[in-house]
């Protein structure tokens, strides 16, 4: 596969980083194996001095999970790739590798739970601070900014509100304070923003979302430059969160319908969002895709579409919003998202259970808030679906 080609994203979803084996074999191959026979002592000695190329282990390298790297990289418009066990295991592997103690972090505030946990608990406990400041206060980026300022990181639509980032504004604040932009991309995909193209430097990606888009597998993925990323590699090879094989093949053909789905997520999204806001016991609706939510106009020219994460107020407080969340008997009441299955959650108390009352009220996640990651039902049956709780209140 000549990667040089000009390919859309679509194309390299399908095409990227395939090589084939001397069977001819049309779809990816999973290589289930640990480890690599070597052909001599000789050639054993030089794979371990790294003189000569070639597997090893599959801590360090796996054929399917290169596979998934090369077809994400040429997603990303990226020069490398490094597949992780999680999400999370991907944001601390680009933490490990490219920061150090006395370093410092500044990150929009309204960031996935565990991402809190991890710079609050483990890198805080390892000497790397963290400043957080609003996803879209330019002036608090700025001003966050201290001599050793390392790091700016974020997450573009945010969730629940879909906020979006001005990521080419944030870039170049990152790069005039010396600091890296890492996006975490997992609500946007590279079927709808492309990071580095917008300025940013690192891309963070949980496959366990959309790139899987059945529930089924976790997995996380960092893309960046060759330099940066080899420092991941690094990581990961003596400490160990990598992707297992099994995992990389469930998300390489997860990647070849991304586009497709990405699609009928952002079309099932939008209608549900609209259907809503007419909805009389609907006091307000969250989804960048509405043209009266603020992020709207800069959504549309960074984005090729306004995902498919939704959040709305029902009329009333915590007992109306269960009260519609519990009516539901199609919606699957659970926290993940990216999933063919809608699914339905209450942040207040779950997603954003841990932070404080007065952290949550600045969030905007009050109690009346509920989450829906659209997914692809018939839209008639999601809508009824909700109607079955919102009509009773
Ligand atoms: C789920 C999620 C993560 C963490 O990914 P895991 O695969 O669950 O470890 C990170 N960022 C965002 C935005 C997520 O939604």
């Amino acid at each position: 596969m000549a990667d040089t080609k000009d390919y859309q994203t679509e194309t390299w979803a399908i095409r990227g980083g395939i090589d084939r084996s001397e069977q001819g074999e049309h779809s990816e191959l999973m290589y289930l194996t640990s480890s690599y026979l070597f052909e001599d002592a000789a050639q054993a000695a030089e794979r371990f001095s790294g003189e000569e190329e070639g597997n090893v282990y599959s801590r360090y390298t796996n054929p399917t999970v290169k596979a998934f790297e090369e077809r994400l990289a040429l997603m990303e418009g990226a020069e490398s790739c490094v597949a992780t066990s999680s999400g999370m295991a991907a944001i601390l592997s680009t933490c490990m590798a490219l920061l150090q103690s006395g370093d410092h972090i500044v990150c929009s505030r309204d960031v996935f739970g565990s991402t809190t946990m991890l710079l609050n608990k483990f890198m805080a406990k390892m000497g790397v601070s963290t400043t957080y400041v609003g996803l879209t206060d330019l002036d608090a980026w700025k001003s966050a900014c201290q001599e050793n300022t390392k790091l700016f990181f974020l997450e573009s639509p945010s969730n629940p509100l879909c906020e979006v980032a001005d990521i080419p504004a944030l870039a170049e604040i990152a790069k005039s304070a010396g600091a890296w932009l890492a996006v975490d991309n997992c609500f946007a995909t590279p079927i709808l923003q492309k990071p580095l193209e917008l300025g940013a430097d690192i891309i963070i990606h949980s496959a366990t979302k959309y790139i899987d888009g059945q529930g089924r597998c976790l997995g996380g993925a960092v893309l960046g430059s060759k330099e940066q990323m080899a420092e991941v590699v690094g990581f990961l090879r003596s400490c160990g969160p990598c992707m297992s094989p099994f995992n990389a093949w469930v998300f390489l053909k997860g990647l070849e319908t991304l586009g497709v789905r990405v699609r009928a997520h952002c079309e099932n999204a939008t209608a549900l969002a609209e259907w809503l806001q007419a909805h009389p016991k609907v006091e307000q609706v969250f989804y960048a895709g509405l043209i009266d939510h603020p992020a709207h106009q800069l959504a549309s020219q960074q984005m090729s579409g306004y995902g498919g994460v939704l959040s709305f107020r029902v009329r009333g407080g915590r007992d109306e919003a269960w009260k519609v969340i519990n009516s539901t008997e199609l919606l699957s009441l659970t926290a993940n998202l990216g999933d063919a299955k809608t699914t339905i959650v209450h942040p207040a108390t779950t997603t954003h259970g841990r932070i404080s009352d007065e952290e949550r009220a600045a969030a905007g996640i009050t109690e009346n808030l509920i989450r829906v990651a659209v997914g692809l039902e018939h839209i008639e049956d999601i809508k009824a679906d909700l109607s079955l709780g919102l009509d009773r209140l």
